[in-house]
């Protein structure tokens, strides 16, 4: 048995990012000082998760128009395809006040003669960004949270449909955490790895995700019976080739635009992309004309920046050293000045990203962000259904997540719930399974270059499941394309590699259970992916997912896929839920 940690809390914060971080913060703000607030995180709070590597623009800001443009907005960014307005809305509505808070807790703001922050387009403003996870964090340390860096969460503990709290192992000092919350925020963020990346052997995590957020909010609420959604819709990012970094700074930034090898800018030239806006056509759109131009042999695509607004160019280096400074880096050694060379573009992997231009996560049952699992909430990029909200809005949704929390918690007079130590002991069981099963084969199972006698590493798990996604599920390898015969491939081996190969899985040693539990989570992640985008039978998300058995947009899938877990039976059961539109308009056209 494992040394034992203890913690319980009133509130519960699992993954100290950047929903985590400002709801510990608000939690303080509307709890009061007795309230005990514990974050537990599996790296640490100053440094971890999507803002680790800082960025230069907070995506969402209300520059211009209202709160109900905004939520236009988003639905047009998804070729008009259902969204959770109530939950867009409510971050909108808030969205500009949690920017002047972190405008006051130092984050560096870049600003016009005027005085207002300097916008780029509507709905965006530039930052100078390098800091802003310390920044972030400051916040939690402000609240007097509890925290407990270097606990990677294995399960939430449910009993009778209500969250108990959670258990973890400590990454450095493999003690077993047992934490129970009077009401619990999961924000452990969204999902990178599934698909195999661009990028091979020491260069594989140059991708354009924060590579160590393994869907563990994702397969944690779906192994505690929560209603997941949303997992047919995926990220595809069309980023710089190799080095993976945002383009939106190229475009939206800078001006320039995408052109083919021959030159030409062909989101202004082909009338249905011109239908669409052109170049500020919505996301998958773009990302389906990248597809179709290469497809069609005019590749390479590059961002032209020789035609941008050249005095641009030479503040582009510095906004990328706040935000992925590998691609400065690669220019360097590469002797590449972007003033008189296009930058080359290239797909990368999908990723399940709730909180940026993607839609999976738990469903919630109202603003509130409670999930259909009792005290357990979600925010950030494990929320659902609601897209575009990116980091001020994920800032705010962990504010508004926590103003609920705390109210149920008090309304309710909300206790700590009692474990039975039998539940405890099977959990303990499998959180440390993999190295428990390494240990029982040891010494006869050495690993030899990499390979585990009569064991897997969590690395060649991983391999495999990444290839059965690339090439059954819609990976770069298919250009992203899928078809029922695909993902019936695609669901044997997963299935497969869940219920027979997952038993073999060993870890040597903490740093490999870590790398353990990120393949399972992953496992289960794409078991839901599969079953929902087989489920959703049109192509409603084009450049995203592109079904070639049901290629045109149906009516009959106008609402949100949703589904449920049964641990029994291990099927994922997929369901139909109507989308309400609350902002009224044409939802494939921007209000301004
Ligand atoms: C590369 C990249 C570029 C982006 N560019 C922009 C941009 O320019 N502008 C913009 O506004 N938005 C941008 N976004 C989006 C924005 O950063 C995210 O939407 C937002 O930060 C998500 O917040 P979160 O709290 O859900 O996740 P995170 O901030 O990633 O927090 C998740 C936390 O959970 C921890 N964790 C994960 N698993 C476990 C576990 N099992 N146990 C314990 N802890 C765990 C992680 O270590 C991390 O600290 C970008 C995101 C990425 C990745």
């Amino acid at each position: 048995m494992a040394d034992r940690v203890y913690i319980d809390a009133d509130v519960l914060i699992l993954g100290g990012g950047t929903a985590g971080c400002l709801a510990a913060w608000e939690a303080r703000q509307v709890g009061g000082d007795d309230l005990k607030i514990v974050i537990v995180e599996k790296a640490f709070i100053r440094h971890s998760g999507s803002l680790s590597a800082g960025m230069n623009a907070l995506n969402m800001y209300i520059n211009q128009g209202t709160p109900e443009d905004y939520v236009s907005y988003v639905r047009y960014d998804i070729c008009g395809a259902p969204i959770r307005e109530d939950i867009v809305l409510s971050v909108a509505r808030e969205v500009n006040d949690t920017v002047s808070i972190l405008e006051a807790a130092g984050l560096p703001m870049k600003k016009k003669e005027d005085g207002r922050y300097l916008n780029r387009g509507k709905w965006n403003i530039e930052v100078n960004g390098s800091l802003l996870k310390p920044i972030t964090a400051s916040k939690a340390y402000e609240a007097k949270a509890e925290i407990y860096n270097r606990v990677y969460i294995t399960e939430l503990i449910i009993k009778d449909n209500v969250c108990v709290g959670a258990v973890g192992f400590g990454v450095r000092d493999g003690k077993f955490y047992i934490c129970r919350g009077k009401v619990t925020l999961l924000c452990t963020g969204g999902a990178a790895g599934l698909w195999r990346p661009n990028n091979r052997r020491d260069a594989h995590h140059r991708i354009w995700y924060f590579p160590f957020n393994c869907g563990s909010s994702y397969a944690m609420c779906k192994r505690a019976g929560a209603e997941m959604t949303s997992f047919d819709m995926r990220l595809v990012p069309v980023r710089t080739k190799d080095t993976f970094s945002p383009t939106g700074t190229l475009a939206i930034g800078m001006g320039a635009p995408m052109v083919n090898a021959l030159g030409d800018s062909f989101m202004e030239k082909d009338p249905y992309y011109l239908s669409w806006g052109g170049h500020t056509a919505p996301t998958p759109i773009r990302m389906l004309a990248f597809q179709r131009e290469t497809l069609a042999h005019r590749s390479p695509i590059y961002m032209d920046t020789t035609r941008g607004d050249s005095a641009k160019v030479i503040g582009l280096k510095g906004q990328y050293l706040d935000m992925s400074p590998s691609i400065v880096l690669y220019w360097g050694c590469n002797d590449h000045d972007p003033s008189r060379e296009p930058i080359e573009l290239d797909g990368g992997d999908p990723h399940l990203v709730g909180a940026h231009a993607g839609m999976s996560g738990a469903w919630t049952r109202d603003i509130s962000r409670e999930t259909t699992v009792d005290r357990l909430y979600v925010s950030g990029d494990a929320l659902g259904a609601a897209p575009s909200r990116f980091i001020s809005g994920s800032w705010t949704c962990g504010r508004i997540a926590a103003r609920h929390m705390v109210k149920a918690l008090k309304d309710n007079s909300y206790q700590l719930l009692e474990i039975n130590p039998d539940t405890l002991d099977d959990m303990e069981n499998r959180t440390y399974g993999p190295m428990r099963r390494f240990e029982e084969k040891s010494p006869e199972g050495v690993w030899t270059d990499g390979t585990l006698s009569g064991g897997v590493s969590p690395k060649d798990m991983e391999s495999r499941m990444q290839k059965i996604m690339d090439e059954y599920c819609g990976g770069r390898t298919h250009w992203y394309f899928v078809n029922e015969t695909y993902l019936s491939i695609a669901r044997k081996h997963i299935k497969r590699m869940r219920n027979d190969q997952l038993q073999y899985l060993c870890a040597r040693d903490l740093h490999d259970l870590q790398l353990a539990w990120d393949v399972i989570n992953r496992l289960d992640v794409c078991q839901l992916v599969i079953e929902h985008i087989s489920f959703r039978k049109e192509t409603r998300f084009p450049g995203y997912v592109n079904r070639t058995d049901y290629p045109e947009t149906n009516p009959d899938y106008d609402c949100f896929i949703n589904s449920r877990w049964d641990a029994e039976t291990d099927e994922v059961k997929c369901f139909k839920v109507p989308y309400q539109q609350l902002v009224p308009g044409d939802r494939r056209k921007q209000s301004i």
